[in-house]
């Protein structure tokens, strides 16, 4: 099996490695097949983060959870939303300020069900994550309103929130 890079997009990695996509991985995730993410994820997390779902609100695991930690892509592990930016907007998804880093996230804007939003992507595999919506609280008003489906919650207490993942031999040094 051909192993799988990590992306070196942790929480404190430098912006411009973020950015070269060769050190996060993407071209890696970007290159999967279709059947490979059926088999790899649920059929929740496929509808999700393949075929833009929506999970329904006040179901997912993680909506009103307050456990400290980092929240990673459930597809690719990409570290992208942190607890301390977890508020609750009352929605029943789980909402957050600010991604860990600008690139951590991709929003383009998307016109799906007659409304124009603002879709969240993961910033390495390309995942559908949510939208994001600019009635957050101050001073950022971001609201980044995802599914559960998708995010992986690696708790702080677990002594691995910062890096559950090897380090990629084309990361960078934290
Ligand atoms: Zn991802």
């Amino acid at each position: 099996m051909t192993p799988q890079p990590t992306c070196a997009n942790p929480l404190g990695a430098r912006p411009e490695a973020a950015e070269a996509s060769s050190a996060c991985g993407a071209a890696y995730w970007r290159s999967r097949s279709d059947a490979e993410w059926r088999r790899r994820l649920t059929p929740e997390q496929y509808r999700i983060a393949r075929q833009a779902g929506t999970e329904r609100a006040f179901t997912g695991r993680y909506w009103n959870s307050t456990v400290p930690g980092l929240y990673r892509c459930a597809c690719c592990g990409s570290a992208l939303f942190h607890s301390e930016s977890k508020f609750e907007s009352g929605t029943g998804w789980p909402s957050f300020k600010n991604p860990v880093t600008p690139q951590a996230v991709v929003e383009r804007v998307d016109h799906a069900e007659g409304l124009t939003r603002t879709e969240v992507q993961c910033g390495c595999c390309g995942a559908h994550l949510g939208h994001v919506f600019d009635d957050g609280p101050p001073p950022t008003q971001r609201r980044y309103c995802l599914n559960s489906a998708v995010l992986e919650l690696v708790p702080a207490s677990s002594g691995t929130g910062q890096s559950p993942l090897k380090t990629s031999s084309a990361g960078p040094v934290i």
